[in-house]
């Protein structure tokens, strides 16, 4: 059986490695359009702020391993067509246009960023964020720039805002929302970033819309908003993600967003061409829908369920709860399920609390370990829906006891005393996240020790 995998990204890869050891007879051919495979964007920041020292440590695998496990590697090969009856794909190369055949198709394209609809975007020093060849780009120019502007303040849109002011360089963030950081954290917790970021000398610009970035003698020199104008020899566009699917228009089913539509098995609606990744959506188990969450997490999950399935259905892709957890300066935070913009979108009435809480008694440190807390669950029948986490101290671990919570329909009463256990070096009696289920109860809990 010849089966092509198209995109060599976190979904392709684990379809790969699926593959290997499923169908070990198989014969494996991977077509990636980039020059080089499997590259870990979630690593760029390390390699901004100098923490990895070269791209090539990114690479989760390379074209010599894939070979070295009998996967046939084509780089430099965009697959442009599919013709589902004939089963064979064109593919374009520096040496023009050829077709080949296939058994079975996974298609895993993934996502590029959302170009920016303004004029200037072309201008010299004005860069997008994903995949090696943008990260090569933006730390080269790290060297020399002074001036950065970042536009959009989601994870991405952060986090090279974080490596830009960590270099010294005088950074400007821009989002449209009124808020950073819009679909990981409440307002609760980013004011407190917020402020952080002023004290630190970022200057965070939030309901604002870039109109336009003027360059002078083809490189980029200011951006301008509806509200103001911020110079920069250096502009990083970090706006969201578009599927990778204009191609695949006719060929498969897409939805109106572009997202390849596949059923719980990863098929698409082609019988032998699977899907996968961030091209796809995904079953989010809070408002039982499906939604598009680009995380390499959901991505690798739905490569092996795509592998899993190519010669019988034999298992359903389980749902996720968007799991994310992320540093920036001093704080760590952590989301999970729903949150204030997405809430209003679970079947019954959902409502939510805020909690501060201490992770050690007193006696233990003397430094800040105070966590902040926020819980959302259903207003009735008290199933939790999502949470979030914040703290100087990392305690981003804590999220993935929230996603299981979640995940297995849990309600506060239950969450509340759930068996933790209680080592003063660790936290207190009542661990914080009973604690955050107890308040939103509106109960209360004895003290650690008598100081409290
Ligand atoms: C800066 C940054 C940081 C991130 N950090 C995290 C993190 O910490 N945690 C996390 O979970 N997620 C993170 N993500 C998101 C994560 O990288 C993506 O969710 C993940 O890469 C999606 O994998 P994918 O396989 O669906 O597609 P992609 O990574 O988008 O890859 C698709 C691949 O397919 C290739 N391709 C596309 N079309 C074709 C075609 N027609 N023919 C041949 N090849 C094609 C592309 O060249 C690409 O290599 C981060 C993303 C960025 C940009």
């Amino acid at each position: 059986m010849k089966i092509i995998v198209v995109g060599s990204s976190h979904a392709g890869y684990e379809a790969v490695q699926t593959l290997l050891k499923d169908t070990p007879e198989s014969d494996i051919h991977l077509y990636e359009k980039g020059s080089t495979v499997s590259f870990l964007s979630c690593g760029i920041q390390s390699y901004l702020e100098g923490v990895s020292n070269s791209l090539d440590e990114l690479h989760y695998a390379n074209e010599v391993s894939y070979e070295e496990q009998g996967v046939h590697v084509h780089t430099n090969s965009e697959v442009t067509d599919i013709d589902a009856k004939a089963k064979t794909i064109t593919v374009q190369t520096a040496d023009g246009e050829s077709k080949t055949n296939y058994d079975k198709l996974i298609l895993t394209p993934g996502a590029i960023p959302f170009q920016l609809p303004v004029e200037g975007t072309d201008l010299e020093n004005v860069f997008y964020l994903r995949g090696r060849n943008w990260a090569d780009k933006v730390k080269n120019r790290m060297d020399s720039a002074k001036k950065a502007v970042v536009i959009g303040a989601g994870y991405i849109g952060v986090e090279v805002m974080e490596a830009f002011a960590k270099k010294g360089m005088d950074t400007t963030i821009i989002d449209t929302l009124d808020q950073i950081l819009p679909t990981y954290l409440d307002k609760e917790f980013t004011t407190i970033l917020e402020k952080d970021l002023k004290e630190r000398g970022v200057k965070v610009q939030t309901k604002e819309m870039v109109k336009e970035i003027i360059g002078e003698s083809g490189a980029v020199t200011k951006v301008i908003t509806n509200k103001g104008e911020y110079e920069a020899d250096t502009v990083v566009i970090a706006s969201g993600i578009r599927p990778a699917t204009a191609w695949l228009k006719g060929l498969v089913k897409l939805d109106s967003k572009g997202m390849i539509e596949v059923d719980e098995y990863m098929q698409t609606s082609e019988a032998d061409i699977f899907a996968a990744g961030d091209a796809t959506t995904i079953p989010f188990n809070p408002t039982h829908s499906k939604v598009n969450i680009a995380l390499a997490s959901n991505a690798r999950r739905q490569g092996i369920v795509a592998a899993k399935n190519i010669s019988k259905p034999v298992m359903k892709m389980m749902g996720v709860q968007g799991t994310s957890g992320l540093a920036l300066f001093d704080y760590h935070f952590a989301t999970t399920g729903v949150k204030a913009l997405d809430a209003y979108q679970c079947e019954e009435e959902v409502t939510s609390c805020y909690v501060e809480e201490k992770i050690r008694p007193d006696f233990m440190y003397e430094k800040d370990n105070t966590v902040m807390m926020k819980i959302y669950y259903e207003k009735e029948s008290h199933i939790i829906k999502g949470a979030q986490l914040m703290s100087k101290e990392d305690i981003t671990a804590s999220i993935n006891t929230m996603a299981v919570v979640i995940e297995a329909g849990w309600t506060l009463e239950h969450l509340a005393r759930t068996d933790f256990f209680f080592q003063p070096e660790y936290n207190r009696p009542w661990n914080y996240l009973n604690v955050l289920a107890m308040k939103a109860l509106g109960e209360s809990y004895g003290s650690d020790t008598m100081l409290f």
